[in-house]
């Protein structure tokens, strides 16, 4: 249930997404990868789990499977092999197989450059789709991850209590740049206005902050 805190007015908003344009001018995911077919299993493995991990799993992950095809013919217990460090790996792994079937199946094994596309693989919910498609192709999208979700709350953007409703309200909110922002948003929450202990004291958000408390999704 998400905790109530005072709104940001519209001046607020403004100001927000004018600083963190400015501080975050060329942000981009610290993920691995060199086409869309590793970055989608990049973004699919780093639910619940580190940048940091799935970029030290994804390099033999890779290697082993380097394109849809492989991957929809591997043996399950194996992909399991490869990402067992990572958090939810058999249901990560179950998914892999099923998205790499869905594009042989219905997209010539070509991972499709499109949102609603993106949705409708096995194993790809909306979150995912969204910052598959801001990483790739700086399509003017808002995703929702545990980082956006608190600073979003803590800066009074929105008071959704799930992660789709804050896309929403920080998507009309926003309008314009929002693969920027939600790059912005998810470093200044992993390294600044962290979970634990946020770095407060200088602070560039700080005349904009309404709370210093924990929001999870
Ligand atoms: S002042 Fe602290 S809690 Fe508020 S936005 Fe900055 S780092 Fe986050």
């Amino acid at each position: 249930m998400a905790k109530k805190v005072k709104k940001a007015t519209k001046k607020e908003i403004e100001e927000i997404k004018h600083l963190f344009l400015e501080h975050y001018p060329d942000s981009v995911t610290e993920l691995n990868y060199r086409n869309i077919y590793e970055l989608l299993v990049a973004v699919m493995l780093s639910a619940q789990c580190t940048d940091k991990r799935v970029n030290i799993i994804t390099p033999a992950l890779f290697k082993r499977y380097p394109d849809p095809v492989s991957l929809a013919n591997a043996d399950l217990e194996e992909v399991k092999s490869y990402i067992n460090t990572c958090s939810f790996f058999n249901n990560k792994a179950k998914n892999l197989i099923k998205m790499a079937q869905s594009v042989v199946e219905n997209y010539g094994g070509e991972i499709p450059l499109e949102r609603d596309e993106l949705v409708k693989l096995a194993g790809v919910g909306q979150k995912t789709a969204n910052v598959v498609m801001i990483e790739y192709t700086g399509a003017n999208l808002m995703a929702v991850d545990t980082h956006v979700y608190r600073v979003a709350h803590r800066l009074g953007l929105c008071d959704a209590p799930t992660a789709l409703k804050c896309e929403e309200e920080l998507t009309k909110k926003f309008k314009t740049d929002l693969h920027r922002l939600h790059q912005a948003m998810v470093l200044f929450g992993r390294y600044r206005c962290k979970a634990v202990k946020p770095e407060c004291d200088d602070c560039f958000m700080k005349p904009y902050c309404k709370t210093t408390e924990s929001f999870k999704v």
